[in-house]
């Protein structure tokens, strides 16, 4: 028996489908992530802007018709906000549920998939819904440790489509990082910052129960919040702990950061920073910035790019305005000009790449600890601690060692072994 289980969107998206792989092959069943020809398909879809969202439609259309008649599955943030535009695109999509309860996909599977329905849920308030662990990656394991959000921001879907923050068991989590046998695992979720298990615990208890594993341990996207002195001590005591912060800014205008509903200012990111760069002098922050928000005029605007050189960016990530139905940002404000939103954008991301060429250039002649990646046939790539991408001319096996920055190179070091 063949299947199909392919993604769209973030990385706990990519968690949950390889929870799918796990159950499926459980089950006998021979799975790609690749579209093709299959007995079962499964999208899992994403709807974080209208063009993933206009992506994950088209997607659904083409993994039908390539299933040569097998049945399709959709689920995961598109299908939990328009099911019947789902279930309307072929004749062989048999089952849409949404973001919600997708273990209950295997069920469905395991019960033959004999009518077509549309099964939508809410997520269960506080609870968080346990899936087959996925297979572990060789170099880098994500493991999800939190779904939906609390914050609404006033752009953002998210917590109209993945509910209300919860926060899996601790002792599942540690017991899922133990038995991975990758160089390294990143802590993933839709809002970490919120982790908070049923028995109280939170962030920083989860990194002191991780603080003896060997493998290095990541953290993925990150909120101001969570920059506190215990949380810094925390991570600071840990035996592997890598230094890279994302932490989300999304603007560096007050003004603009109050009708994004996002509650910090520009003085207390910044002083956020100081305080990683105080713990973790060799620390990398890299974030997402919006640019092109509907409040957002040219001063507002001089202040996300000013931003980028006072927080001393590894790397940014910009992304024009997109106005979500169903937000408050898109009841309450009409949308910049596209061009205007264009410009801006690329403005930013010239400064960006101007800020990580200054960041990296404070590399060099540096010690670094290299995970080994891929070998091409010249180099050996890999990341390091602070999430810096470096190049080894030459190939050096899976192990970690230990490297010095010699030169810029493509989009990160050239680095020698020593
Ligand atoms: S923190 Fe804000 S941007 Fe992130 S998922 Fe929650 S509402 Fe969306």
């Amino acid at each position: 028996m063949k299947a199909v289980v392919f993604t769209l969107g973030c990385k706990v998206n990519d968690v949950e489908s390889g929870s799918l792989i796990a159950g499926l092959e459980a089950m006998g069943y021979e799975v790609s992530r690749e579209l093709g020809p299959a007995d079962i398909v499964v999208v899992n879809t994403c709807a974080v802007t209208a063009e993933a969202e206009r992506k994950s439609r088209q997607l659904v259309g083409r993994a039908a018709k390539l299933a040569k008649g097998g049945k399709v599955i959709v689920c995961g943030c598109a299908s939990q906000k328009c099911a019947d535009a789902f279930f309307e695109k072929a004749d062989n999509v048999y089952l849409v549920t949404g973001a919600q309860q997708k273990g209950e996909i295997l069920e469905a599977v395991k019960g033959g998939l004999t009518e077509k329905k549309i099964a939508i849920k809410e997520a269960q308030k506080g609870v968080y819904e346990d899936m087959p662990l996925p297979k572990c990656l060789k170099t880098r394991n994500f493991v999800k440790i939190q779904d939906g959000c609390n914050r609404f921001c006033s752009y953002c879907i998210i917590p109209y489509l993945r509910g209300r923050s919860r926060s899996r068991d601790l002792d599942d989590i540690v017991k899922e990082v133990e038995r991975s046998t990758a160089q390294e695992t990143v802590l993933t979720g839709i809002d970490v910052s919120a982790y908070r298990d049923e028995k109280g615990r939170d962030f920083c208890d989860l990194l002191r129960a991780l603080g003896s594993i060997d493998a290095r341990i990541r953290i993925g996207s990150m909120e101001v919040s969570l920059i506190t002195d215990e949380f810094l001590a925390a991570a600071k005591g840990m035996k592997n702990f890598a230094p890279h912060f994302h932490l989300s800014l999304q603007s560096g205008s007050d003004k603009v950061l109050k009708t994004m509903n996002r509650h910090y200012t520009r003085a207390e990111y910044l002083s956020a920073c100081q305080k990683i760069y105080a713990t973790f002098p060799n620390a990398s922050i890299t974030t997402d910035i919006i640019v092109g928000f509907p409040t957002e005029d040219e001063a507002d605007f001089e202040d996300s790019v000013r931003m980028v050189e006072e927080a001393g960016f590894a790397q940014i990530h910009a992304f024009p305005y997109s106005p979500r139905e169903g937000t408050n940002a898109y009841k309450k404000y009409k949308e910049l000009p596209s061009a205007l939103k264009k410009a801006r954008v690329e403005k930013i991301l010239a400064v960006g790449k101007a800020q990580k060429e200054k960041y990296l250039k404070a590399l060099l002649d540096k010690t670094l600890e290299m995970i080994p990646e891929r070998f091409d046939g010249t180099y050996t790539d890999g990341y390091s601690d602070n999430y810096v991408r470096l190049y080894l001319p030459k190939s050096v096996g899976k192990e970690p060692l230990t490297v010095r920055a010699v030169a810029l190179f493509e989009d990160g070091l050239l680095v020698e072994r020593i």
